[in-house]
């Protein structure tokens, strides 16, 4: 068994870093070790079973190919669990240059020179059975004004962070982001140290495992595992709420925890003092750190956030698409998501190109299912009151500009958010026929594509149906 010459090693990894997204080259593959086992049969040796696991289900393939075009041939090629030290050095962090600091942060720990001694690998690494998503890295996080603040507090707290962070709460609506950030700051620790004892786990799987222990009288076991973590990280912690003994519980192994200085990080939909009925105690530890809220994205972030996972799906979808889903979903990012999915299985399964009209045939159902209730009456009045006009003023034929203008949004937003067809929505407006709610489509489009003011007013619009049709 021989290590691959560092040529031969470089010429594939460069074949595979073309072949896979940055990031994910970045973290996973670029730390490679490929030891030489036999005729043809290469080893990869990996510290745990989730990163095995991980590089067997993303990576095989590229890398399979990699071997076929420098050698000629397929390869057999194992991806093996190790402890031995020279493991550690496959997944050495990355360089100081990709890591991100934000000011008064403390700076991060220095990496060990590649040929530095190296601690012993502990026997079974913690993180054996660590299940986090692999897309939830801090690469694919779109930062902007609404989440800024725990994104730069997240990357502070992987980096080692100081004090100040301990614990980092964070919390914020469904869908927001809390998850996909928690295991961010997991995953960059994991790539820094794949040793590194990180603790993950739902509020809800830490109260069923310690009702479980209680029930068979294996507390000691529980607390030992919760308190033998470096890194605590848990999901949700509203869970907690009405819970008094499960919260009694928390409290130990946090303070068990805090007092050891190791990291705790914490998630929730609410601040600390919003969860009901959650233990004086309690709050003011979570307190004492650092909490960062994040609110709904902006316009901007969501244009920015679809790119990015259209990106990540390998599909260019225009700009003027992006700005159409970004403005008709603004309730959460799982949502917007979802959207971005739906058109891109609508477009491959009617095998047409993603443009507007694609987007607003595949998108219809859940603009209209979120306005189920949501009748033409009903848009018009919405926006009459809006724009201080009268409905009667949009059924008819008033024409002055400003009429105009609130008209047209009327049937632009008919058009979006109810099922009516365009021959139905101009009936409606005072007996126009179809292509002039077609006209007036086209110019709200237009002008939302490059007119601020325009989008921020349909978007309150949006906002307020939304809002009385689930009242
Ligand atoms: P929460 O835990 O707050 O309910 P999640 O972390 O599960 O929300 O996020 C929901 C979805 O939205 C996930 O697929 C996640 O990747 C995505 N998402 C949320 N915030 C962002 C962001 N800022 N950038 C990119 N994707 C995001
Ligand atoms: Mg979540």
């Amino acid at each position: 068994m021989s290590a691959l010459p560092a040529e031969t090693r470089r010429s594939i990894l460069t074949r595979l870093e073309q072949a896979v997204p940055e990031a994910i080259y970045q973290t996973w593959c670029r730390n490679l070790v490929i030891e030489e086992v036999g005729e043809n049969a290469f080893e990869v040796p990996v510290p745990n079973a989730f990163y095995r696991d991980w590089l067997e289900r993303e990576i095989r393939r590229p890398l399979e190919e990699a071997f076929r075009v420098e050698f000629g041939r397929a390869p057999d090629l194992a991806f093996c669990i190790s402890d031995s030290a020279g493991a550690m050095a496959v997944f050495a962090p990355p360089p100081p240059a990709r890591t991100r600091s934000i000011p008064g942060a403390t700076p991060p720990p220095s990496r060990p020179a590649a040929d530095a001694p190296r601690p012993p690998a502990p026997k079974a690494p913690a993180t054996g059975d660590l299940v986090l998503n692999p897309a939830y890295t801090f690469d694919t996080f779109v930062a902007g004004p609404t989440n800024r603040v725990a994104h730069a507090a997240a990357l502070s707290v992987a980096e080692g962070g100081g004090t100040v962070y301990n614990p980092f709460f964070v919390h914020g609506g469904v869908g927001l982001g809390k998850t996909h950030l928690l295991q961010g700051i997991c995953h960059a620790i994991l790539a820094r140290n794949p040793y590194a004892r990180i603790l993950y786990l739902s509020c809800e799987n830490f109260v069923n495992e310690y009702i479980a222990a209680l029930g068979k009288g294996r507390i000691e076991d529980f607390r030992r595992r919760m308190r033998g973590a470096d890194v605590l990280v848990i999901d949700d912690v509203h869970f907690l709420a009405g819970k008094d003994s499960s919260q009694e519980e928390f409290f130990h192994t946090f303070n068990a925890l805090h007092l050891s200085q190791r990291r705790i990080v914490l998630s929730s939909d609410a601040g600390p003092k919003e969860i009901r009925t959650l233990k004086e105690q309690l709050v003011s530890r979570f307190l004492a750190g650092f909490e960062a809220r994040i609110d709904p994205p902006t316009f901007e972030m969501r244009v920015a956030i679809l790119r990015r996972k259209a990106e990540l799906k390998q599909r260019g979808i225009p700009d003027e698409v992006l700005s159409f889903i970004a403005a008709a979903v603004d309730t959460n990012i799982r949502e917007l998501e979802g959207a971005v999915n739906k058109l891109i299985a609508y477009a491959t399964l009617s095998e047409r190109p993603v443009d507007l009209e694609l987007a607003r045939e595949a998108l219809k159902d859940a603009a209209a299912q979120s306005a189920s209730r949501l009748g033409i009456p009903r848009v018009q009045e919405v926006v009459a009151r809006y724009y201080g006009k009268k409905v009667a003023d949009l059924r008819t034929r008033t024409w002055t500009k400003s009429t105009s203008k609130a008209r047209q949004i009327a049937m632009y937003l008919c058009r979006e958010l109810t099922s009516h067809s365009l021959a139905e929505i101009g009936s409606l407006f005072g007996g126009k026929d179809h292509s002039t709610v077609v006209y007036a489509v086209k110019r709200i489009e237009a002008g939302l594509a490059d007119d601020e003011a325009l989008r921020t007013e349909v978007e309150s619009l949006r906002r307020l149906m939304r809002s009385s049709s689930e009242a």
